[in-house]
């Protein structure tokens, strides 16, 4: 096994529950073969080391360390894995709020674990983030504002559902937006898809709970979301390719010009 720096990362998957497919090393070998830069996002802190090792030796898979806000009311007691686990994690993901109905009791104790989570980002800096904010946009909006005071992490929504202000908003914190198929396909989300400023743009699957085909989506699935989506924004779908890999670039180094190979080198799993 190799570690090869990627030549020319051709895709971008930002959210992918990787470890969640049966066919998890499968995955993995496809993102290397198609060029497909995948975050990896787990759902808790114990799964992190077992992502890690099974993406080591493909430089297109990175792992993010995380503690999904839905299992928070189980797993809020492996917080202190989490922030051990940090000082070892360049990205970080899924962590968030979720509002919904099945999830509101949890809430209270969804909002003290966002805050250590984002307290502890600030303090190690240069994180980047992978965030869920289902009926909790503004909430979420709110606790990055106060708690990512430093600035030199990267929070990245994930399947933003917000208002137009929300997002004008994310965009003045300096959010990233990844995008997937099925906010594609809402039509009431195609005003915002077309609003969003194209150097703030991400695609991900979050496979495998969005379908494609009938089937649990695929990082290999990320081109057609790309199609769809430069279709709807009315421009060359190669144009808007090229423009994602190169937002993934600027976002992981402020530094004009870095070249996503040195940055990918550089930002590697851990
Ligand atoms: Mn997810």
């Amino acid at each position: 096994m190799t570690s090869a720096v990627p030549t020319s990362p051709r895709w971008v998957d930002f959210h992918c529950h990787l470890d969640l497919y049966r066919d998890h090393q499968d995955l993995i070998r496809e993102c290397d073969a198609e060029k497909i830069v995948t975050l990896g996002v787990t759902t808790t802190p114990k799964a992190f080391a077992r992502n890690v090792e099974m993406a080591m030796g493909y430089p297109y898979t990175l792992v993010g360390l995380g503690l999904h806000p839905q299992l928070v009311a189980e797993r809020a007691d492996e917080l202190p894995i989490f922030e051990k686990l940090l000082s070892r994690a360049r990205y970080v993901g899924e962590i968030g709020l979720d509002a919904g109905p099945r999830y509101y009791s949890s809430f209270q104790e969804q909002r003290r674990v966002f805050e250590r989570i984002l307290r502890a980002c600030d303090e190690h800096g240069g994180k980047i983030l992978s965030i869920h904010s289902v009926r909790a946009v503004s909430k979420v909006l709110k606790e990055l504002d106060l708690h990512l005071r430093n600035k030199t992490c990267v929070p990245v929504l994930h399947w933003f559902t917000g208002t137009k202000s929300e997002a004008t908003r994310a965009i003045e914190l300096g959010c990233y937006f990844s995008l997937n198929v099925e906010m594609v396909r809402s039509e009431k989300m195609h005003a915002l898809l077309r609003a969003l400023p194209i150097d703030r743009l991400l695609t991900e699957t979050d496979g495998p709970f969005v379908t494609f085909d009938e089937r649990p989506a695929r990082p290999t699935d990320i081109p057609s979301t790309v199609a769809l989506l430069a279709k709807l924004r009315g421009i060359d779908s190669t144009r808007l390719a090229d423009q994602i890999t190169s937002n993934l670039a600027s976002m992981l180094s402020p530094t004009p010009g870095a070249s996503i190979n040195r940055q990918l080198r550089l930002f590697k799993t851990t």
